[in-house]
């Protein structure tokens, strides 16, 4: 059996197949704890690097955990046993346990968040949302997704659908529009997705399945299209669809969409190991849900 790799070499290959340079702006994800001459043996995924996650990495005897989402979002000032954050760096280096995040570099990444929710879906001719120009890719990459389901459909049947698909939480799914109102051209941007309701409209999308969707914006792109059908029906030429409101919103928990990631994630990590360092290593997938609702009134 070839050596065990360090986690130098591994965190080369998630670069490679998640580079950095497509994350946001105000996003740092990558190789956020660990010494890059550990070595790898087991591989650990999760949405979300919580402290019950962080046990079960453990508890797998995993040398990397692969999270979404990142532990530090804000700047930090200790990483003492006084807050979790802290906490969970000092049981990751006391057990050798290095976390990397994939974060918006992921989302935007060929085979990444949303390319692998629409794929589930069955979108076909996809195109991303909010492309990212990149010379040295092959693949059309941004984050989201916009695509056409092969049947036009109705929207209680597309969201029959994408409930089907997530893992089951208490928060459910919300939907604003007509149940039976015809759906086929769908943008999905897994995540928080209201701060792109301006190139989701630009789009033409049908409907529009995200996660988190606040009170007021989302109010407003709701009314937005309400209001421009009633143009519509004026013989004015704004918005697009006939009758019908556009796009509907499909309201998805947040990590349970995003889940999807791994769908590619952890076969894509264990072949490219593989194919370029000539090891292979186990990578498995927590099952916990971590959205942080546990239970639902009314
Ligand atoms: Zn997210």
């Amino acid at each position: 059996m070839a050596e065990e790799p360090s986690l130098y070499q591994i965190v080369n290959v998630l670069e490679t197949l998640y580079p950095l340079r497509y994350a946001e702006e105000w996003d740092e994800p990558g190789l956020i704890v660990g010494d890059p001459a550990w070595s790898v043996s087991r591989i650990y995924c999760a949405v979300d690097p919580t402290s019950e996650i962080v046990d079960e990495a453990i508890a797998h005897g995993a040398s990397l955990l692969i999270t979404h989402h990142p532990l530090f979002f804000r700047s930090v000032h200790e990483v003492s046993g006084l807050g979790f954050r802290g906490d969970i760096v000092n049981r990751l280096v006391e057990h050798h346990c290095a976390l990397w995040v994939g974060h918006t570099n992921a989302d935007s990444a060929h085979r990444g968040t949303a390319h692998a929710f629409a794929d589930r879906l069955g979108l076909v001719d996809q195109r991303p949302l909010v492309p990212i120009h990149d010379d040295r890719s092959e693949f059309s990459v941004g984050l989201g997704r916009v695509g056409s389901l092969p049947e036009p459909t109705t929207l209680r049947e597309l969201a029959t659908r994408v409930a089907r698909l997530l893992p089951e939480t208490s928060l459910g799914i919300q939907v604003a529009g007509d149940p039976d109102e015809p759906v086929r051209l769908v943008a999905t941007l897994p995540g928080s997705g209201d701060s792109l309701f301006d190139e989701v409209r630009a789009s033409g999308a049908d409907v529009y399945i995200t996660s988190d969707l606040r009170h007021h914006p989302a109010t407003d792109a709701w009314q937005q299209a309400k209001y421009e059908t009633r143009l519509r029906a004026q013989g004015f030429a704004v918005g697009h669809g006939d009758a019908t409101p556009r796009p509907a919103l499909i309201n998805t928990p947040h990590s349970a969409i995003e889940r999807s990631l791994f769908h590619y994630l952890v076969g894509d990590v264990r072949d490219a190991i593989a194919n370029r360092l000539g090891v292979t290593i186990p990578v498995e997938l927590s099952q916990t849900n971590t959205d942080p609702w546990t239970f639902r009134m009314g």
